[in-house]
């Protein structure tokens, strides 16, 4: 069976390990094929793809984009993106510009606690300044000991309706749809059993999702438990989606699911990777 991973991060957004070392992890762990999809960025791309030509594994171009759908956010992956597409690239920095603003409100959240230095701290894990996120946060929190893990530190502090959590607005789902397709790429729901939406809510942003453009969501995911894997494929077959399968893979310390080695996408699934191979 072909070995696909095609949700993964670097230092050039959120991830610990750069292109190179993720490539060769991910071809060390037998992944055939891989997509890099750092959150609303692309400049991982092209070192990564210096590094798969070496390791004789298959790169698929991609990206995260933080989308917000009625107050609540959810993530768009796009894959087989051409990244020199000036319409993606605008799109992207407009998302991205947004972060330094609501670092600085997760400064002062933290600072009205009494932790401070978490300028300085989170920056020092943010190896693209352009992309300052809560993991970089979560991470100084660990090292400080305010946390024991980075998990800890969204369930106390940065997660949704703790007390640095900062509401913000992301890029319009109609918008990142089209930015993706509009550069050639398949968008992908990203792990849609991660948010806190109803049945019939969930229902509607799949609706919503295909009718603009969309192409496929995430069953197979570190963020699914084997319930969503049989849930989101009968999703997928009603709505005429495809179904991916991703680790989302961050950090050999704090992801729990590796690169590769994910189980096979439940039988009826139209792989979104069929768009790919030829
Ligand atoms: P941001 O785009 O800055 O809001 O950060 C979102 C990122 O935070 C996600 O891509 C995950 O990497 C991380 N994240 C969100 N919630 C959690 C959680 N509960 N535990 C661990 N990491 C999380
Ligand atoms: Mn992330
Ligand atoms: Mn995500
Ligand atoms: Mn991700």
């Amino acid at each position: 069976m072909l070995n696909l991973d095609l949700h993964s991060h670097s230092t050039f957004s959120d991830g610990t390990l750069t292109p190179g070392e993720l490539v060769a992890r991910a071809a060390q762990r037998g992944v055939a094929v891989l997509a890099l999809t750092d959150h609303d960025d692309t400049g991982g791309l092209e070192a990564a793809r210096a590094a798969a030509a070496e390791h004789h594994i298959r790169l698929i171009d991609g990206v995260e984009i933080s989308v917000t759908w009625r107050g609540q956010t959810v993530h768009v992956v796009g894959l087989g993106i051409d990244p020199s597409d000036a319409a993606l690239q605008a799109g992207l920095a407009a998302t991205r510009g947004g972060r330094a603003d609501r670092a600085e409100k997760i400064i002062a959240a933290l600072e009205a606690l009494g932790i401070t230095g978490s300028r300085e701290g989170a920056q020092q894990h943010a190896s693209n300044p352009e992309l300052i996120g809560r993991t970089h946060f979560a991470r100084f929190l660990v090292k400080q000991g305010v946390v024991k893990d980075i998990k800890t530190a969204f369930k106390r502090f940065l997660g949704g309706g703790q007390p640095c959590f900062v509401p913000h607005q992301w890029a319009t789902l109609g918008a990142a749809i089209s930015w993706i397709n509009g550069s050639g790429g398949a968008a992908v729901l990203a792990h849609p059993g991660r948010y806190p939406l109803d049945t019939a809510q969930m229902r509607e942003l799949l609706a919503e999702f295909r009718d603009l453009g969309g192409a496929a969501i995430e069953v197979v995911s570190s963020s699914h438990r084997p319930h969503h894997y049989a849930a989101f494929a009968a999703h997928a077959r009603q709505f005429g989606l495809a179904a991916s399968a991703g680790s989302d893979f961050h950090s050999p310390q704090e992801s729990y699911h590796d690169l590769g080695g994910l189980p096979a996408l439940p039988s009826g699934c139209v792989p979104v990777w069929e768009k790919f191979s030829h």
